[in-house]
């Protein structure tokens, strides 16, 4: 690096440094993976508002053309030159390292730094920060995974690619997919067989539940999820499919809509391959 440039650079973090101290303000690096599974690098000061942005067509041409996108990977930056050089470098990764790279997101890890309990305060509320990021806005969230993990086993059986997973304090109770074709059922849907697989519950195990479905809840399953009073769905994608969000929001229940690309890719071809079973599946 030129020494003068490495002194403008410099200059610049001074600046930042001294304005992120007064706002508070992180920047982060981004990845978003578009619908035909290609990346997007980025910078920003808000993920959740990016993110919208990108899906409403108003953040690059590159994600307008290739929508919908999500939040692959991202990493908090000490201002926006940092955010800025760390884009430049990650840009130039090949596909591998970048994978790599975003494998390191599923989960909040430590970056080798041991223990929590050992943490200084700051570092701890640094990882609750991100934790709550991952959790509210990212969509690859852990138990989304699983979810979509669930619908691909059922793919493979030969059934409706649809899955689901119930998740109490952190941890999946129950888990399941679609088995119209492998059991005949009529009923067990995603959410329905996440529910039959937790198997009988105490009530206040559901009223501290979430729900984690690939697709919009169809009626039969938004009233299963009524009537155990589960607060709270995390859908994967309601594009293919909307079911009865509405219902849900007006009886109180919090609904957060992913718009994950993995999941509308495979109901997408899942829908124009076997419309039949599809229509069966939601009564038509
Ligand atoms: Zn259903």
């Amino acid at each position: 690096m030129k020494p003068a440039y490495k002194k403008m650079l410099q200059r610049m973090q001074q600046k930042e440094k001294a304005a992120r101290s007064r706002t508070g303000e992180p920047w982060f690096l981004y990845i978003l993976e578009c619908s035909d599974g290609s990346f997007y690098t980025g910078i920003t000061n808000n993920i959740e508002r990016r993110l919208k942005m990108h899906n409403d067509g108003k953040a690059s041409r590159y994600t307008r053309r290739h929508l919908p996108v999500a939040l692959r990977y991202q990493e908090e930056c000490r201002g926006r030159t940092e955010a800025l050089v760390r884009e430049c470098a990650v840009k130039a990764l090949p596909r591998k390292k970048k994978d790599q790279l975003i494998a390191t997101f599923q989960k909040p890890c430590l970056n080798g730094e041991g223990s929590v309990k050992a943490l200084p305060r700051k570092r701890k509320n640094d990882l609750i920060r991100k934790f709550q990021i991952v959790e509210g806005v990212s969509g690859m969230d852990q138990f989304m995974r699983e979810a979509i993990k669930e619908a691909k086993a059922g793919l493979a059986e030969g059934g409706i690619p649809i899955g689901a997973v119930l998740v109490h304090k952190g941890k999946i109770i129950g888990r399941g997919h679609n088995q119209r074709v492998q059991k005949q059922s009529a009923i067990l849907h995603g959410e329905t067989a996440a529910l039959e697989n937790a198997g009988r519950q105490k009530a206040a195990v559901y009223r501290e539940s979430v729900m984690y479905t690939t697709l919009s809840p169809c009626s039969m399953c938004t009233g299963a999820i009524l009537l155990y009073g589960i607060p709270r769905v995390v859908i994967g994608e309601n594009k293919t499919f909307m079911g009865e969000e509405e219902l849900l929001r007006g009886r109180g229940v919090k609904v957060e809509v992913l718009q994950d690309a993995e999941c509308i890719a495979m109901m997408k071809k899942f829908i124009k391959e076997k419309p039949g079973l599809w229509n069966e599946d939601i009564g038509k």
